[in-house]
């Protein structure tokens, strides 16, 4: 703890990649866990339940899963969402990267968020590309309508779909420029993970996530804990 600590003060220009395992401290539960999502009782697998060709296919059964299983508005930020933020407030973090879709950095306080997945937070018309609040989707019986008739799709980078480049690319940009690198609740097994740590350059690339990894031998500091508890000295 120590070592990260000495770390974060040696750092002028912080990245943060995370995953999954950021957001379970908040009891959103992880898509890939053994007891997450995909041991559950479904008609079909989450990675086509949430793929673009269901959400077009069987846009009600998608809606149902989706509000099942993706959305927690009520979920709070947990003490690594607060590091983080304080982090950047101090003027050493520069960005979060982040694999999830809760929106729960910026409800921290952080303001340089790259959501590679998108946010349950925006949503939008298929049709004439109106953007609606969240409570559109939750208040709608089955598949939330445009008042033009349109479809409404919560603005979450499904199964099938691309990444949108314009975040990889400033991504890529963070990551490129940092001079501490710490990857926390991600087993990096995940696309795009491995292809933009590639791009980095700096001495200090630390892993925090409760089980080890495939890149824990090209880390500087390995942590297998909680991540929550192990950026708390941050708060
Ligand atoms: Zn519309």
């Amino acid at each position: 703890m120590h070592m990260l600590q000495d770390y974060v003060e040696k750092s002028m220009y912080i990245v943060f990649f995370g995953g999954a395992g950021v957001s379970t401290e908040s009891g959103i539960p992880d898509f890939r866990s053994v007891d997450g999502l995909y041991n559950e009782k479904w008609k079909y697998p989450p990675e086509v339940m949430i793929s673009r060709s269901f959400f077009k296919r069987q846009t009600e059964e998608f809606f149902d899963f989706y509000k099942a299983k993706l959305l927690y508005l009520d979920a709070q930020p947990n003490k690594a969402h607060l590091a983080l933020a304080a982090l950047e407030k101090a003027g050493k973090l520069k960005a979060v990267i982040t694999q999830n879709i809760d929106g729960l950095h910026q409800k921290a306080g952080s303001e340089n968020v790259l959501e590679l997945h998108g946010s349950v937070w925006r949503n939008f018309c298929l049709k004439c590309k109106e953007v609606h609040p969240v409570s559109t989707v939750t208040d709608a019986a089955g598949v939330p309508i445009c008042n033009c008739g349109g479809v409404i799709k919560p603005d979450i980078v499904l199964y099938e779909e691309q990444l949108d480049d314009d975040i990889m690319i400033s991504a890529m940009d963070h990551i490129a420029r940092a001079d501490m690198l710490i990857i926390g609740g991600t087993s990096l097994a995940v696309y795009p993970a491995a292809g933009l740590l590639d791009v980095y350059k700096g001495q200090r690339l630390v892993l925090i996530n409760k089980s080890a990894t495939h890149m824990d031998m090209m880390a500087d500091l390995v942590i297998n804990d909680s991540i929550g508890d192990t950026l708390s000295c941050f708060v």
